[in-house]
């Protein structure tokens, strides 16, 4: 054993600091150890990365998605327990049903990450309506039928709802009317929500990510649109999945007694 002060031992020490230091940041990432989550819209993006990083924190995990073949392939990758489920969040049966394999399977639902969203910019003369009706279907009453099927399991397990919403939740711009309003839509929703059931030990927590790069702008098809999405893509360092992934689980993770309400995320260049 080396002396106090010598270099063996002041080695020995700071090689315990280190084996604490990674002790805890194990144990912080496994803080949702025993969880259950449902997370909608799991089969790509900040969904999928999501599903993963609860997964890694210990929580069991139902992911759903309509692309069921690549919530398959996540299984593979995954810490823990996958469940991937076939789900249409815009067919209120589909959301229930997937609502009750996910208790059928882990006994409990602690939380439900509403993420499936799909964003159609453009402008609202000559707007292809349909486009309209799709997010209004997916992104605001997809959420809402969400909620409603995983409420009651919720509330037995004092758990949360997670909304992943927008920065367009805050302020509209030329060419996402209809995609912004879903996400005041879902504003409006949560905070009524939350005033219902909050007393009750269920927590609503509101992620509104900046520019995250991912599947949602190919969806666009409107091609002014399609370029300008792009060109804001390229102008800045938008943020990674991962980095909506983790504001997640700080919210997940908290005491019982704190509710992480609202979370903004913007990348650091993004300005508006
Ligand atoms: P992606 O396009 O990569 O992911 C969207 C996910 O939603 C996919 O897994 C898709 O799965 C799923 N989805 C779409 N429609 C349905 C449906 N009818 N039923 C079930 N699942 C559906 O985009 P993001 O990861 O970026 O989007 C995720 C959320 O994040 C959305 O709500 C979006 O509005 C929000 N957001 C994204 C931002 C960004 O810059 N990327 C910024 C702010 C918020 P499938 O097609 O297999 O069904």
């Amino acid at each position: 054993m080396g002396a106090a002060g010598s270099p063996l031992e002041t080695h020995r020490t700071s090689l315990e600091g280190i084996i604490v230091k990674s002790m805890e940041s194990v144990e912080a990432h496994r803080a949702l150890e025993g969880k259950v989550v449902l997370v909608t819209g799991a089969s790509s993006g900040i969904g999928r990365e999501v599903a993963l990083t609860l997964s890694a924190a210990g929580a069991r995990v139902a992911m759903g998605a309509r692309r069921v073949d690549r919530l398959a392939a996540l299984v593979e990758s995954a810490h823990g327990e996958l469940l991937p489920l076939q789900l249409d969040v815009t067919d209120s049966t589909s959301v229930q049903r997937a609502v009750s394999e996910t208790v059928s399977r882990f006994g409990r639902l602690d939380a439900l990450v509403n993420n499936a969203g799909l964003m159609q910019s453009g402008l609202i003369l000559d707007a292809d309506v349909r486009e309209w009706q799709r997010m209004i279907d997916t992104n605001l009453l997809g959420s809402m039928y969400a909620v409603h099927a995983a409420l009651p399991h919720l509330l037995d397990a004092k758990g949360a709802v997670v909304q992943v919403s927008s920065t367009a939740a805050r302020s509209a711009s030329l060419g996402s009317g209809v995609y912004a309003a879903t996400k005041f839509g879902i504003s409006a929703f949560s905070e009524s929500l939350r005033q219902e059931v909050t007393r009750r030990g269920v927590r609503v927590i509101v992620i509104q990510p900046g520019f995250v790069d991912t599947e949602l702008t190919s969806h666009i098809t409107d091609p002014t649109m399609q370029a300008a999405a792009a060109d804001i893509a390229a102008s800045m360092r938008t943020l990674r999945p991962e980095d909506i992934a983790e504001a997640i689980v700080y919210a997940l993770s908290q005491p019982e007694h704190v509710s992480v309400n609202e979370i903004l995320v913007r990348p650091t260049d993004q300005v508006q």
